[in-house]
């Protein structure tokens, strides 16, 4: 539980400008935009709001700190990220709490989240004096070759408020790894989490300039000419499926590296020799977690008739006994949706599939005001063809069909333009081994509800994303390989 001083204090020490070139500035034609308490629909305070030349300023300060970053030695930058680990715990109760004003998820999951992206800070610290080469002899073993791998140069980065720090240290903890500056554009309901993480990066030593941060409300009038420009040489974009295409179609013109987190519609998979009480468990977290407003979150859950019915009424159970209420509360476990409009989708994508013949089993309608909530819902008797198993929900419902076998759910699963996570609950290996080879997806989760991890590649496949983040591999999205032929005469 925390005190309306304590907000008062996080609201007033967090930087509200713009932050370029390691300053702190106001929009140079002085704009604001606000932001809002989505538990109460109340102004928590306003930020700097860039136009498109604030923009453009940006791109110039990490245009002029990339031969500096570039230049760094690995371990140099790899301590700067280590120390920003150490700071982030330093202050994960503030920034937690800052989070929970600003985008409603409860305290405890804000602390989770402030955990999850220091991780990334801390593996891309381990992985920045890691950056091999190679050097081979050449088939005819006339020529040498040489592989060094350098950094892609300045960044663009584009980010949304589901998980306002996360999806920023995904990007950022690579890039400086790596030996790239960067431009970031938060999402416009999540700001401060950004600009209070700069202050972290820039107190851990950042070079000037290596880190830009503009809140822009005209995010289209701000980024387009960014990606036009030419300086940049790297995009990478976590949001909706639509608008990272419209951001692959702008950075094709400079042909820029690009890197895509999209959308999901994660299938949830129950097959009837599966450990009910198990899957319950995972379900909880695939769906509930950041009140189902994830890429992850479990989108259409798909169970063989023997478990359905238990599985069903363990997990109605369950999601019937969470809290609502302001994530600042004690023992709320589902805060508010972003906004009126994220919790009008929702009771659109339900009233759709009841009039298409699905049964409430719990939930069902959203609160009355303040504050955009939507209570924990489950529905049964799901059409396969109805919106909620196509379109993502990014809210607390959970729509159940029942399938036959476990063909059947794999379908059913693949049939989908997105492809970004499925999880599957069985305790046999052969089906576990056949389904997980034939889903259509970047990652699975066996047995679990959870699989993002920053040692682990995170990504899509379908319209669900390009390229991967975290894991060894991560680091990849950010560097160029180079080869030399170096002639050799014995
Ligand atoms: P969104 O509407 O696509 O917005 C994401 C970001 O893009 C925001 O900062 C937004 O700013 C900005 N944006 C929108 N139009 C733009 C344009 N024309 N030019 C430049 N930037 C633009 O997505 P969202 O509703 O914030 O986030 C939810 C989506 O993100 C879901 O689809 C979810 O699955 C996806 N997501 C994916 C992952 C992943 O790792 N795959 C992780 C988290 C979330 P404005 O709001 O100002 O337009």
């Amino acid at each position: 539980m925390t005190t309306n001083a304590d907000e008062r204090r996080v609201l007033d020490a967090v930087p509200t400008g713009l932050f370029i070139g390691g300053q702190w500035r106001q929009a140079e034609n002085g704009a604001t935009a606000k932001v809002e308490d989505p538990s109460t629909g109340e102004v928590l305070t306003e930020v700097a709001d860039a136009s498109p030349a604030d923009g453009m300023d940006a791109l110039a300060a990490a245009h002029a700190a990339q031969p500096t970053i570039a230049a760094m030695a690995p371990r140099e930058r790899s301590e700067i990220l280590r120390r920003a680990y150490d700071l982030l715990h330093e202050r994960i109760d503030d920034l937690a709490l800052l989070m929970t004003l600003e985008m409603g998820k409860p305290f405890a999951e804000a602390k989770g989240e402030v955990t999850y992206a220091s991780e990334f800070l801390r593996w891309f610290s381990e992985e920045a004096v890691r950056i091999d080469g190679g050097y081979q002899v050449a088939p005819n073993g006339q020529t040498r070759f040489l592989t060094v791998r350098q950094p892609v140069g300045v960044c663009v980065f584009v980010t949304p408020w589901n998980f306002p720090l996360a999806m920023g240290t995904r990007k950022i903890a690579p890039a400086v790894a790596a030996g790239c500056a960067s431009v970031i554009k938060p999402a416009p309901q999540t700001p401060l989490t950004m600009l209070a993480f700069a202050q972290v990066l820039a107190d851990a030593g950042l070079p000037d300039g290596a880190l830009n941060v503009i809140n822009a409300t005209d995010a289209g009038a701000v980024i387009e000419p960014i990606l036009r420009d030419g300086r940049a040489r790297k995009m990478s974009f976590t949001g909706s499926t639509p608008v990272g295409k419209l951001l692959l179609a702008q950075a094709a013109d400079k042909v820029m590296r690009s890197s895509l987190e999209l959308g999901g519609n994660a299938s949830f998979i129950v097959l009837d020799d599966a450990d009910v009480d198990a899957a319950v468990e995972g379900a909880m977290i695939a769906k509930m977690r950041n009140m189902g407003e994830a890429c992850t979150a479990a989108n259409r859950f798909y169970v063989q008739r023997g478990v359905a019915e238990a599985f069903t009424a363990k997990l109605a159970e369950r999601m019937g006994a969470l809290k609502v209420g302001r994530g600042t509360e004690e023992g709320v476990n589902v805060g508010p949706l972003i906004d009126a409009k994220s919790r009008d989708k929702v009771t659109d994508l339900v009233a759709d599939a009841v009039a298409a013949g699905a049964s409430v089993a719990l939930g069902g309608k959203a609160q009355d005001g303040p504050g955009y909530f939507y209570p924990p819902t489950v529905l049964t008797d799901v059409p396969v063809d109805s919106r909620l198993n196509h379109e993502e929900i990014f809210g607390p419902v959970a729509p159940i069909t029942v399938v036959d076998t476990a063909d059947e759910a794999l379908a059913a699963a693949n049939a989908t333009e997105f492809g970004l996570v499925n999880y599957v609950y069985t305790r046999d290996l052969n089906r576990a081994l056949h389904i997980a080879e034939n889903l259509e997806s970047g990652m699975i989760g066996l047995n679990t509800g959870l699989v993002s991890n920053p040692a682990a590649p995170f990504g899509g496949v379908k319209e669900s994303g390009l390229g991967r983040e975290g894991g060894a591999i991560g680091i990849d999205e950010f560097l160029e390989t180079k080869y030399v032929a170096i002639g050799y005469s014995g």
